[in-house]
This record gives C-alpha cells, structure tokens and sequence, in this order.
C-alpha cells in the first residue's frame, strides 16, 4: 500500500512528465554512439547531458561484494559480475578507456548534470541479490539527493515489486503486460519494446486515459521515430539521440479540424441569432456558407429584413468572416461567405462562368493560418441550379483556380448537383469528397444529395467522422448542414506538386 507521501511524490513527477507537448528522448544506456563514449560509461551520461536529453538510461548489477556497477551484460572480460569481486571488476576497462564505473562514482558524476536518471537494475540470478541491490539502489540514490531526478525501471517481476513497495520514486516495467495486469502489479506505467504499443493500439488509449506516461525502446529508425511521434508516445529511449530530437523538432503534428457546409436559404427560416447558434454549438473550425443576405428587405423573408446576416452571425459565434457579395438584391447584398477560427491572410472572389447569363456565382478562397502558422486553403460556392453544363464549366474553372496554389485545400458548398453529374465526377477525379453520402436536400424530408466538401491532396488529410447535421434543427433552413471531422496532416504536403490525389 503507498504512504499518501508517495502518492504525492507520484503525482508531482506525473505533473512534471506530463507538461511536456512534445515527446522526450531518453539516451539508451546514455549517449554512446559518439567519439570517446561507450556504453554505460560515465563519458555517455555526461553527452546525454550535454546535448540536453530528458533522460539517460543505464544498467546496473551488483557484485558478490555488495558493490553496485553500472554495465549492461552480466558479464565483463569473461567475468559474470553477479558473481564476481568488485577489486577484481573494478580493473576492467570499457571500449573508451574507462574503468567499469560503480553507481556511486557515477551518481556523483549526475549530481552535477541535469539529465533525468532512468535507473534499470538486470535481473540477477539469485532473487536475494536482486532484493539487496533495490534496497542499496534505493538508499544511495537518496543518499545523494538525486530522488527528483530519478526513476527506476526493469525487467524484473521481482525487483519490479520491491521497487513498488519500498520507494517513493516512479517505477516502471519493461516487460510488456496488458495495463490491467500492469495496475494489479503497481508501480506507474509501462515502458515496453515498441512491438507492444504496435500491437496492442488499444494500450495506448488505455495508458493515456489513466495519465501514464509511456516510454518505448529501443528506438532508432526514422520510420520507428516517426511511429511514435504520430502516435504520441511520451519518451522515446534510443540510441540516437540527436537524430530523435531532429526528428522532433521539425515534426509537424496532425491537426483535428471540423469543417462545415450550410445553405442558409437567405435566413427565411430562421433569425441569423438562431443560425449562429446552431454553428456555435458544432464548434468548427471553417464553415462554407450559402445565401446569406446583408441588409436586404425580402417580402418572403420579413425576420431578416435589414439585417447584416454575415456580421451577425460573426458576432454571435466569435468566428471570422469573409463574405463574396454574387448579387445586388433587395436593396442589400446576396452572396457566400467563410466562417472561420483561424485567421485570414489572403482572401479572394472569383466571379464563375455564366454562359447563359443567370443568375451570377462565385467561389470564395481564402487562405488561413491554422494557430497562426500552418497554412491552409479554404473555399466556399454554390454553383448554378439551372444548367448542369453550366455547371461542368463552372466546375473545370474552380478546379482550375485551386490548383494554382500548392497549399492543402479544402472546399464547401451547395453545387446544385447529385453525385453521379458531370460536376461532381471532375470534382472526385482533382479532389477527395469527404462529405458523408446522406441526402441533404430538402431539410424536411431530404431526397437528393447536393452539398459536398471536397479535400486535395487527400494524403494530407483523414476523415475521423463525416455527418449531416445530427444535432441541428431542420426547420432552420432547406438544407441539411454537412460537417466533417478531419485529422489535418501538414508534414505531409511536402511531396505535393500541384492539386492532385
Ligand atoms: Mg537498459
């Protein structure tokens, strides 16, 4: 049973593990794989230091004399340490030159350093020994005060427990066991080969929902470094170093962004309030707007008259607003907008082909700072109702502007055509549709499906969840809102050249 100080001692170093955005590197059996280092030499803590390392992991045994040393095999020059005299050991010599370091030369070494100490003690033959080396690692390491700076991990079941009970430090296990298995043993999370987090994902939620952190090892490879950053695992043990904290450093992660269509049918059915109110409670990130009205004076929509819908509806969801005025009517504005989060850094109106002279469109396209630095397309149209050549054209011509940019695009609307039209067919071969299939229109009784967002590249992007408006009153306009969950991938433009799949 923990004392309520090692639940406390527990809680700050959790509080501590779990401040960190990014994912830490722990040096494996500290920074060795550079001039003048070896492994568990005292020479690779003080380079898993200098090049700031969360944490240098070493190895530790103890001798038939009770002194403890810091190796990884059992064994040095043909000597088995476990059972080997510590006069005899302490001659031998590390690849670097260095004499086989005892703990407490090399503790002394780390009072002076700021690298975090991820103390693993082997399995030792004998269960005695291994008990009577917990108990001297324990004391030593509080001896020299370096209890805020340490942790202790194993393969050991045995060791594992002792450590559990008689420390206050966290303690972590290296041999892979399911979390349930893993809390009936104590102690304060896994720190298992990475095999494990891969075949077992759901661990990973698991781990994460109960505020454990994870430690994998003995990553090395870009494509092992990049798995566990995608997958946001807590520290990364490794014999590379500097390579994982490249990686880090430039690692751009994903992003959720929910995106949204919505025809408002000019506020006829709804107070712009109410509108606002309905997005408001999707909380999107982007939403491509249709028929909004600015200060009109409809006959047919008396509740809007004179009302500036797109500020309003600004206002009321805190969002920004970009509006692309199509018609002169009612002695206000008709036209689209953008709603978004992020802020606008360009923003343009394309007029679109009208070769039988209708009524006129456009495509709005802005492009966004996601967090103020990541940079995105979003654009927003509602496409001719009468002609479906008209809107082939109008189509090849928005496709057409898209590609100009090479940013990861994302576009909304209503097109005014079913899935199986021309329109939409050129759509599906530049972009992905990730809209959810479900008919949208009309709201009351929906028979045809018109409104879309379409994504380019798709790699750039996942789809987490796709709907038509499940929370949202149908009564508040003609046409169902669309709005999806995306997992938004920047990192992975690089390889884009134009608007392509
Ligand atoms: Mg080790």
């Amino acid at each position: 049973m923990k004392s309520r100080m090692f639940i406390s001692a527990i809680f700050a170093l959790f509080t501590i593990l779990q401040s960190f955005a990014t994912t830490q590197v722990i040096a494996h059996r500290g920074y060795w794989d550079t001039e003048g280092s070896a492994q568990n030499s005292i020479r690779s803590l003080v380079k898993a230091d200098s090049i700031g390392c969360y944490g240098c992991e070493f190895d530790v045994w103890i001798t038939n004399d009770d002194v403890l040393v810091v190796n990884h095999n059992n064994d040095i020059d043909g000597l088995i340490i476990e059972k080997g005299n510590s006069k005899k050991l302490l001659k031998c010599k590390l690849p670097n030159g260095e004499f086989l370091p005892t703990l407490d030369e090399y503790l002394n070494v780390a009072k002076g350093l700021k690298v975090n100490l991820v103390l693993e003690l082997k399995p030792h033959k004998s269960l005695e020994r291994e008990n009577l080396a917990v108990d001297k690692i324990i004391e030593m390491v509080k001896e020299k005060g370096l209890e805020a700076r340490t942790c202790y991990i194993t393969f050991s079941a045995n060791a594992y427990k002792r450590f559990v009970a008689k420390s206050d430090l966290p303690s972590y296990f290296l041999t892979a066991v399911s979390p349930e298995k893993l809390d009936e043993m104590g102690g304060d999370g896994p720190d298992y080969h990475m095999n494990h987090y891969r075949k077992n994902p759901d661990w990973i939620e698991t781990f994460r929902a109960k505020g454990q952190p994870m430690n994998v090892w003995t990553v090395n490879k870009t494509s092992d470094i990049q798995w566990c950053l995608d997958h946001n695992i807590d520290f990364i043990t490794t014999n590379d170093p500097e390579l994982t904290q490249k990686m880090i450093k430039e690692y751009v992660r994903p992003q959720n962004l929910r995106v949204m269509s919505y025809n408002l049918r000019f506020g006829q059915l709804a107070t712009a309030d109410s509108i606002a109110a309905e997005i408001a409670r999707e909380n999107p990130d982007f939403v491509a707007l249709q028929e909004v009205d600015v200060n009109t004076q409809r006959a047919n929509a008396p509740i809007q008259n004179g009302v500036n819908m797109v500020n309003r509806i600004a206002e009321k969801t805190g969002m920004f607003v970009h509006y692309g005025r199509t018609l002169n009517f009612a002695g206000g504005l008709y036209g689209i907008a953008i709603l978004s989060k992020h802020p606008c850094t360009e923003f343009k109106c394309y007029e679109l082909p009208n070769p039988k002279n209708v009524e006129p469109r456009c495509m709005i396209l802005g492009t966004f700072a996601l967090n103020g630095k990541q940079k995105i397309n979003f654009a927003c149209t509602h496409l001719d109702y009468k002609a479906k050549e008209t809107r082939e054209l109008q189509a090849q011509y928005i496709l057409g502007k898209l590609a100009e940019s090479k940013l990861p695009t994302i576009i909304g609307g209503d097109f005014n055509a079913t899935p199986n039209e021309p329109a939409i067919h050129l759509f599906n071969e530049k972009m992905a549709d990730v809209s959810h299939d479900a008919k949208t229109y009309p709201a009351h009784e929906p028979n045809i499906k018109i409104d879309y967002l379409f994504v380019s590249p798709d790699r750039c992007f996942e789809v987490k969840a796709k709907t038509t408006r499940p929370s949202l009153e149908k009564n508040n306009s003609d046409h169902l809102a669309i709005i999806t969950d995306l997992l938004f991938f920047p990192d992975k433009m690089e390889a884009s050249k134009s608007l392509v799949k």
